[in-house]
């Protein structure tokens, strides 16, 4: 019999509902019979608490040995209280360029549409997120959007290879370059020469407030997505709503060494600790890392048991309209994915 491989993962419980789908993926994991020696780190606030660091050394030392984690969501404080956002920071350090975040209806669950089956590709490194802010005089700040010929043309690269390998039809490229035409217009103008070398995939621009209704109106004139930082952030959660909402949508941070999977959602302060947050996402997010290990089947049958559980309607997350906890569905799961 062959010999199964064994993994070392960096595992960030999170803040909010984030250690409850965190413990759910890990279950889903074992249940599926691969072998991870989990290697749990604390960031964010339970960090800063703990040694006034919210990304101890410990943390980057483990991902850069592990070279792959599952992380929960983090919470940053809004405004100019507390610290940076630590995903920010763990994107930049590991440069994850690319977030990836697949989203496809559910079997079941009840949307305005259904056949969606959208991939959201979003740079991770630049754009507004690069935290340069400074306040010129009392009551006038700057926020700077960086946008560089390097990045936009590596995220427009991996979003047309990524086409071409799964044989998808289309990449669009969404911006506002009629306003910001020197840095949107930068990002198309990249965006535009790599999808010259892949003449087999299908390119178009559209105007990020266009795209928002087209995507409302018709998704399935949508394959692959491709968007700078802050359209991709807020375009990924209406996304996610086509689908039934956050619970269900997973994402993958990569780089050329490092990866971070992580669900699309946040820490959702106002159900953390209830048992009722849907841990489909993180689970996903778990298979993405699967995938990502080259457990492609395990990576299957993790992601065939969400279909099949949730298809089934018993054993739905109050946000999908159901009455099962979180530890139910997680054992639903785990009876699938087993079985
Ligand atoms: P959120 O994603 O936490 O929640 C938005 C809404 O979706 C809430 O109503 C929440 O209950 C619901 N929701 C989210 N995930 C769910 C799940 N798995 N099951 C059921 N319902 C779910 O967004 P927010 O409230 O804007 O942000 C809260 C905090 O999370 C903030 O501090 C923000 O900075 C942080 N955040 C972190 C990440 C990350 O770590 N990658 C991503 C987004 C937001």
């Amino acid at each position: 019999m062959a010999k199964k491989n064994s993994y070392r993962v960096t595992l960030i419980p999170g803040d909010g509902i984030g250690p409850e789908v965190t413990q759910a993926a890990v279950e889903v994991v074992a249940a599926a019979g691969v072998d991870i020696r989990w290697d749990r780190q604390i960031a964010g606030a339970a960090a800063f608490e703990a040694g006034g660091n919210p990304i101890p050394d410990e943390l980057i030392q483990s991902i850069r040995k592990n070279k792959v984690a599952l992380k929960g969501p983090l919470a940053t404080r809004v405004g100019q209280h507390g610290f940076r956002s630590v995903n920010v920071a763990l994107r930049k350090t590991f440069d994850l360029y690319s977030n990836f975040r697949p989203i496809k209806n559910l079997p079941g669950v009840k949307t305005a549409f259904s056949g969606v089956n959208l991939v959201v590709v979003r740079e991770n490194t630049e754009d507004l997120y690069a935290g340069i802010e400074h306040q010129i005089a009392p009551g006038v700040v700057e926020s700077v959007k960086v946008i560089t010929a390097r990045a936009s043309t590596r995220i427009a690269e991996f979003a047309f290879a990524y086409a071409r390998r799964a044989k998808r039809r289309k990449v669009t490229a969404i911006h506002k370059a009629n306003i910001m035409k020197l840095s949107d217009g930068l990002f198309l103008q990249c965006a535009g020469r790599v999808a010259k070398r892949y003449p087999d995939v299908h390119y178009e621009e559209m105007i990020v407030d266009n795209a928002c209704m087209q995507l409302v109106l018709r998704p399935g004139h949508f394959d692959v997505l491709l968007l700078e930082n802050l359209y991709g952030d807020i375009v990924s959660d209406l996304c996610a709503g086509l689908v039934g909402g956050l619970g269900l949508v997973p994402g993958a941070n990569l780089g050329t060494r490092y990866a971070i999977f992580e669900a699309v959602h946040g820490t959702a302060p106002d159900i953390a600790g209830k048992n009722v947050a849907n841990p489909c996402a993180a689970i996903l997010s778990a298979a993405l890392m699967l995938r990502h290990l080259g457990e492609e089947a395990a990576a299957v049958r993790i992601e065939a048991a969400v279909q099949q559980v949730i298809g089934r309607g018993r054993n739905r997350t109050p946000d999908l309209g159901g009455r099962c906890g979180t530890t139910e569905l997680t054992r639903a799961l785990v009876r699938a994915v087993a079985s």
